[in-house]
């Protein structure tokens, strides 16, 4: 029987770019590890295609998928379902194929209960680190702003928590090239928990 293959997991918050990040890492002809196309019931953004980008279902399919136990995870985001269909992941684990997924938070976090041993990498936006740099020197913001930007990330930071990664998106070429050498080191792990 095949080694089983790793859950590669990519989240963070929203806006942060998850997307454009894994369409360069998908374009990386290095990259082999399998990408598990999530189903959604929002509409086709221009250019779109069915089973390519996304799998377009209504919602009353949808609510049959979850009803019929076939969703890894779902979740709702802006009035929409979007969720991992389980059959996928689970043929290409159990073949020995790492998959990719890149889902929205609430997501990640119903995959990590349920696969505790997949890789969770946090997609933080690069002024996380500035702020953390700046807040242990000397303000020079208005109390206002600093709050606010505390207040900001300091809900991201905690969110982090649940993962064991965190790569920052200050260029995609390093977002995705940080993201193929933390699947590297995971392949070289003797154990894996
Ligand atoms: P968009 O509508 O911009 O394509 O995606 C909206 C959000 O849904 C993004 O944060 C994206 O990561 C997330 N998303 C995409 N597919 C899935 C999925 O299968 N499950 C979950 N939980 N979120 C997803």
């Amino acid at each position: 029987m095949a080694k089983r293959g790793m859950l590669i997991v990519l989240s963070g918050p929203s806006g942060v770019g998850k997307g454009t990040v894994r369409k360069a890492l998908f374009e990386d002809p290095t990259v082999d590890f399998n990408y598990s196309i999530s189903m959604t019931t929002r509409q086709p953004r221009d250019g779109e295609k069915n089973g390519v980008d996304y799998f377009f279902v209504t919602k009353e399919e949808f609510e049959d998928h979850i009803k019929n136990g076939e969703m890894l995870e779902y979740a709702k985001y802006v009035d929409n379902y979007y969720g991992t269909p389980l059959k996928y992941v689970n043929d290409q684990l159990n073949a020995g194929h790492d998959v990719f997924l890149e889902i929205e938070v609430n997501g990640a976090l119903q995959v990590r209960a349920n696969c505790p041993d997949g890789v969770f990498i946090f997609l933080t936006p690069p002024d996380i680190k500035e702020l953390r740099n700046r807040l242990v020197g000397r303000g020079t913001d208005n109390i206002d702003i600093i709050n606010k930007r505390i207040q900001k990330a300091s809900k991201e930071i905690r969110m982090m928590q649940n993962y064991d990664y965190a790569v920052v998106n200050d260029t995609i070429n390093n977002a995705v090239s940080q993201i193929k050498d933390i699947v590297k080191s995971e392949r070289l792990k003797v154990k894996r928990v």
